[in-house]
């Protein structure tokens, strides 16, 4: 007997990490370019990598194959077909478009790309995307106002929202506070990461500097009851990754995962798959995850629902297709 999903949706998620290895081969082959590792096999093995550093490394050679408008329309299109599979109604992937562009990709090539792939993967996924670009903290705070004015002017193609990603320890949130008052003059919202690599004074600058109105992660929030209690209060969505979170050592195993903490101060959490082809994931394990500790599938989604930053109409058809389903029986599957 096959069982139907039960429907999932997904706010963090970094398309440059669902490519799966003999897709990247393909496009790496179709731009001339070389990978250090010629097979799908050898690609699946490099992925076991074992810290943050190396994860950084492999990411940086996987994204540097996309280099074409096609590149990036094609890598949306096949994502949401996994998403269908999962059950997944809707998804506000990031991607990151700083590298591409540094790399002498243009600005248009990136957007067109995979805001052409959002409108394919509705028709033939049945799956609705909107996008929350990603500044990535490693560059210069100029290039990340530049993708939040790319962004904007995208706003009417589907991107809802601007993020903030890269490395948190060393670069915290202050100098991207223009770009992300460029996002909101322009009717975008901001969820920045915060709260994985660095701890409650990164995400009370990602509060207060970047206007955050959700977290990507924010689960460091748990080091610090006053902020925690604000993130409830405030109705601050956390878009939390467990399997993530276990890959790059921010727990030691998923039993010690802050969720249950979380929860039980009334923060709403939606669960996504971070990069989940680079740490062999997908939304349906970590959504696993987080029944196991202690999360429903129910609440998982209206949680997320909360957090999105899609339109009233999309809202309200996810809304009633939340409402048309029988979580109970999800529950009892075993
Ligand atoms: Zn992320």
């Amino acid at each position: 007997m096959t069982v139907r999903p039960y429907p999932k949706i997904e706010l963090h998620v970094h398309l440059e990490a669902t490519i799966r290895p003999a897709r990247l081969l393909e496009i790496a082959r179709r731009n001339d370019l070389r990978l250090p590792v010629r097979t799908a096999e050898g690609l699946e093995r490099t992925f076991r990598f074992r810290s943050f550093r190396q994860f950084v490394r492999l990411w940086i050679a996987t994204t540097s194959v996309l280099r074409r408008r096609r590149d990036f329309h094609q890598v949306v299109v096949d994502y949401a077909g996994e998403l269908a599979d999962q059950g997944c109604l809707y998804a506000e992937p990031l991607f990151s478009p700083s590298e591409p562009v540094s790399r002498g990709v243009t600005w248009q090539e990136v957007f067109e790309g995979y805001c052409d792939g959002a409108a394919e993967a509705r028709e033939r996924h049945g799956v609705e995307l909107r996008f929350t670009p990603d500044v990535t903290r490693d560059f210069p705070s100029e290039i990340g106002e530049q993708v939040a004015a790319w962004a904007v002017r995208y706003r009417d193609r589907g991107v809802v929202g601007l993020s903030l990603g890269g490395s948190e320890h060393r670069f915290p949130p202050g100098p991207f506070r223009r770009a992300f008052a460029i996002a909101r003059e322009g009717g975008l919202r901001a969820a920045p990461h915060a709260g994985e690599m660095a701890g409650p004074a990164s995400i009370r600058g990602a509060l207060d500097d970047l206007g955050a109105q959700r977290l990507r992660h924010g689960v460091r929030a748990v080091e610090d009851a006053a902020l925690l209690e604000e993130l409830a209060e405030r109705g601050v969505v956390c878009d939390v990754t467990p399997v993530s979170n276990l890959r790059t050592g921010v727990v030691r195993s998923l039993d010690e995962h802050p969720l249950p903490a979380l929860l039980q101060a009334g923060v709403r959490c939606s669960i996504g798959s971070d990069d989940p082809v680079l740490m062999r994931t997908s939304l349906t394990a970590d959504s696993d995850v987080a029944v196991r500790l202690g999360h429903t599938p129910r609440a998982m989604y209206e949680h997320a629902l909360a957090g999105a930053f899609c339109d009233g109409r999309t809202r309200a058809r996810l809304a009633a297709a939340g409402a048309a389903f029988d979580w109970d029986a999800a529950l009892s599957v075993p």
